[in-house]
């Protein structure tokens, strides 16, 4: 694993699974091994069981999913890594590393998913959490106490793009205790435009249902690990719980992975031209966009102009979810968020006239010309 991290991203994006040791066949794409269990040769062979290198039942280990969560792992910098079925049960996975009355810090404007399962965890598992508003640095500090076990952030923020320092809270939380664990969304960004283990973050996890798998056509997750002490940990629970990645999907993202580099040039070039168009608009009050990556945020001046845009567009779709070759359109307000209180929704800016914009790889002019005549009078 280590040898190739020399190469770019590029190049270790492209040869994901070529080269690994997994077919006798030498194949350039990496097979779909279907099978649910592995044959010993004898007893001697379970004694000496190496679940790094050998297979014994595809719940703890199989090929095609080994090959995807080493890619993931030289993507991300860590030493170990887990394919899930969702970006929840990523997001699942790492929380079984805490426990009843442990605490955590999480960002005020994350994905509404990890909001709900938050509280949940509140309410079914007394696990405390704090939010801290992503700007005061000297709260987040203030924020943490001996109970404290993690920093849960998304950078940028969903759906308001605000930018965290990834560097500036690693410093912090670390200062404080040096077992805190940093854990960061990277969904939006994907190890292309940001590799937060490189800024001192402890755990990645990424909703590859989005920009990693690329296609609108799968759900998966993925959590990589730093330290090979956490890895192992995770590596007990993922077995334990069971919320594995299968075969096929394995194999999907694998392939869509080669081009992920191409497709967040794209996406950013793409979200580049929509967004100054779109602030040319005199029914658009304000564009959000970090400056990378495929994700605008806007704010139109009433309920009606959403609902005209939503019935009106020709090529952007009014679906959920973002990261794919298809433009999409979404309300936080009444989708993504919608189980937020409103009070704290509104305090943070997502409000009934926000609209979130998963830009594709359409021709971005095709894309501001949908925009522009749906909005217009
Ligand atoms: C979609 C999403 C998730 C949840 O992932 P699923 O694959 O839908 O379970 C988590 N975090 C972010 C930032 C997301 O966009």
């Amino acid at each position: 694993m280590t040898e190739e991290k020399q190469f770019d991203i590029d190049t270790l994006l492209a040869q994901a699974g070529n080269r690994d040791n997994h077919d006798q066949n030498n194949a350039i794409s990496t097979p779909i091994y279907l099978a649910s269990n592995f044959r010993h040769r004898d007893l001697e062979d379970v004694e000496n069981f190496d679940p790094k290198k050998q297979y014994s039942y595809s719940r703890l280990a199989t090929p095609t999913r080994h090959v995807l969560e080493e890619t993931l792992a030289k993507l991300e910098n860590g030493t170990a890594a887990f394919a899930t079925s969702s970006g929840m049960a990523a997001i699942q996975l790492v929380f079984s590393l805490f426990s009843s009355g442990d605490e955590i810090v999480t960002s005020d404007d994350l994905y509404g998913g990890s909001f709900r399962y938050f509280d949940y965890l509140a309410e079914h598992y007394g696990v405390k959490f704090s939010k801290w508003n992503g700007r005061d640095y000297n709260k987040l500090a203030a924020l943490i106490t001996p109970k404290t076990k993690a920093v849960w952030l998304e950078t940028p923020s969903n759906p308001t793009m605000k930018i965290i320092d990834i560097n500036r809270v690693a410093t912090i939380a670390h200062h404080a205790n040096a077992n805190i664990l940093v854990c960061v969304d990277n969904t939006f960004l994907t190890p292309v435009y940001q590799q937060p283990i490189l800024s001192g973050a402890d755990i990645v996890v990424h909703s590859a249902t989005k920009y990693l798998s690329g296609h609108n056509d799968m759900l998966a997750g993925a959590v990589i690990a730093k330290s090979a002490e956490i890895g192992e940990t995770l590596a007990f629970n993922f077995n334990t719980t069971g919320a594995t990645l299968d075969p096929f999907d394995s194999w999907l993202l694998l392939r869509s992975l080669k081009t992920l580099s191409v497709r967040m040039t794209r996406h950013t070039a793409n979200a580049k031209y929509v967004a100054a168009s779109l602030a040319k608009l005199p029914q658009v009050q304000k564009v959000l966009y970090p400056g990378q990556g495929g994700m605008i945020s806007f704010y139109v001046q009433n309920l009606d102009q959403v609902d005209q845009l939503f019935k009106r567009l020709k090529i952007i779709s009014f679906a959920e979810s973002l990261g794919g070759v298809e433009s999409l359109l979404t309300i936080p307000a009444m989708q993504t968020h919608k189980d937020m209180a409103e009070a704290a929704r509104l305090k943070l800016g997502i409000t009934d006239e926000l609209l979130r914009l998963s830009v594709g790889l359409e021709n971005p002019a095709d894309l501001a010309a949908d925009l522009t005549q749906a909005l217009g009078d």
